[in-house]
């Protein structure tokens, strides 16, 4: 049982492409999942971010205030530094878990991650796929999506990885620069070649 990382920047197409490889009965796990659950009411996570933040950070309703924590945490470069030492084990040990071979029939199942290579998540993976577009396309998808603007887009391309170090990680290469049956075409193809390299 191999584990496939799938990563992109913001707005590259993760969640198109993944659906597209889940149309051939591939199952995936995805981490921006799995980094909410891991922190919802009840999580010992979620018990010690409000024990070290102060019972503020969390709503009337008792779970986590994600924008409140995301100001904190882009304000102070330490607190975001212990938020990543908490919780980037705790996330890595819940894909583990949620990536265990005994669930899936395929001989490969998808890790589909904002941060996998940013993360030590890449060592999870036998084989990194990066969704490859121009940063222009990149804009143009993400502010058209979420209402957002340039530049916001912007800033936040600007933190992530470049487009050039991903592509330089890359063993396969999905360009999503292209029409939808293009692309869908491409994750056949490959797909079936994972399914022969990994059957
Ligand atoms: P994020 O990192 O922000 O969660 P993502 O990498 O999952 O984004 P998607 O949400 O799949 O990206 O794609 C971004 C937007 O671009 C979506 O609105 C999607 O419908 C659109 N899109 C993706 N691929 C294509 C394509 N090949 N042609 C046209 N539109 C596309």
């Amino acid at each position: 049982m191999k584990i496939v990382g799938l990563t992109g920047g913001i707005g590259s197409g993760k969640s198109t492409v993944t659906r597209l490889f889940g149309e051939h009965g591939v199952h995936w796990v995805d981490a921006d999942d799995v980094a909410r659950e891991v922190v919802e009411p009840g999580t010992p996570a979620l018990e010690r971010i409000s024990e070290h933040f102060g019972k503020n950070i969390l709503t009337s309703e008792g779970a986590l205030d994600r924008a409140q924590l995301r100001g904190i945490v882009f304000e102070k470069p330490e607190e975001r530094a212990w938020l990543e030492r908490l919780l980037h084990p705790i996330i890595r040990e819940e894909l583990i878990r949620q990536l265990n071979p005994e669930n899936y029939q395929l001989p490969y199942v998808l890790l589909v991650s904002p941060l996998l290579l940013e993360t030590d998540q890449h060592e999870l993976v036998d084989r990194i796929i990066v969704i490859d577009v121009p940063e222009e396309t990149q804009i143009g998808r993400t502010m058209a999506r979420d209402n957002n603007s340039r530049e916001q887009v912007e800033r936040i391309i600007a933190a992530q990885m470049s487009r050039e170090d991903r592509l330089a990680r890359a063993d396969e290469v999905i360009d999503n620069d292209r029409p939808l049956d293009e692309v869908t075409r491409q994750v056949r193809e490959l797909h079936e070649r994972l399914l022969v390299d990994f059957g």
